[in-house]
């Protein structure tokens, strides 16, 4: 099993010997989240979960580490045939995403995990804001650090700002599962087919340039977090928190994406580099441009 052995990063595949030996070498477990939901003509229904699935399995290979199955559920969904909507997207409570994935941190902590990151590849803004508070409530009662972030959030600097169905989504999913995009039935779908921006946007190559910069930073982050000490985490979490507070609040206030506006921003696009940088208070800092 010598190859296999080393290629080995995902925790149904593995038998205990192997289980041990990972996590041995690297205490640091991914968790990928999505759903099933409509994506258009054109792209397969499991997207998000696979998407982030791909990318943590790709990013596993190269820092180590364990990558347990996706989740397929979430908060709300377009309302399509064929998606499941566990939550609605508006919901301020969170009966089942939050309870399920603050258990799933206690067990994998319970199992002997030093750090935790739940990537989603479904980001309507209730589930991203769900994903990243489970995370900073969960590092501070389990003491240590748990990133949940959406994918895209790592490559802002190369001009990705998360879509759904769009050009950055169709590109990832051509990348990473080729077999799962038929960009010749986009003239199919009246909504994403109605002009040819899709179309004429998307490629494997794009998706491809978004997968490297999305890995690199999380196989970084999964080699650097384990060894993350008391004060490190204490100001991840504030920094984590104080994107959270503009987030609500620009929801409250305003309206859910109110504090998605300025993701673009310069400045507000190195929120990747900072972190795999443990620049925490220079993302505190950032956090009030968003708004
Ligand atoms: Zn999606």
């Amino acid at each position: 099993m010598g190859q296999k052995q080393k290629e080995m990063v995902q925790w149904e595949r593995m038998l205990p010997a192997e289980f041990r030996l990972v996590i041995e070498k690297l205490p640091t477990v991914y968790l990928p989240l999505g759903t099933v939901e409509w994506h258009g003509e054109h792209d397969a229904l499991g997207l998000d979960a696979l998407k982030a699935h791909a990318l943590c399995v790709r990013a596993a290979k190269k820092s180590g580490g364990i990558v347990h199955p996706p989740l397929y559920g979430g908060m709300g969904g377009l309302d399509k045939p064929a998606t499941v909507k566990m939550e609605p997207e508006n919901s301020w409570e969170n009966y089942l995403l939050r309870p399920w994935l603050e258990k799933m941190c206690s067990e994998f902590h319970r199992l002997g995990f030093k750090a935790i990151i739940m990537l989603t590849g479904h980001y309507g803004h209730n589930q991203q804001i769900v994903v990243r508070e489970v995370a900073t409530r969960m590092t501070e009662r389990l003491q240590i650090p748990i990133l949940g972030i959406p994918e895209y959030w790592l490559a802002l600097d190369a001009g990705y700002f998360g879509d759904h169905a769009g050009i950055g989504e169709t590109s990832l999913l051509w990348h990473l599962e080729p077999d799962l995009v038929a960009i010749d039935r986009l003239k199919t779908d009246p909504d994403y087919g109605k002009d040819s921006v899709i179309e004429l946007g998307s490629s494997p190559e794009l998706g491809k340039k978004y997968t490297d910069l999305i890995i690199a930073r999380l196989s970084s982050l999964a080699q650097s977090m384990p060894s993350w000490d008391g004060d490190k985490r204490d100001m991840f979490v504030r920094a984590e928190n104080a994107i959270l507070s503009v987030q609500l609040r620009g929801w409250r206030l305003l309206h859910p994406w109110a504090a998605w506006q300025n993701i673009h921003l310069e400045g507000v696009v190195d929120y990747s580099r900072l972190l795999v940088d443990e620049q925490f208070e220079k993302i505190s800092i950032l956090s009030r441009k968003l708004l």
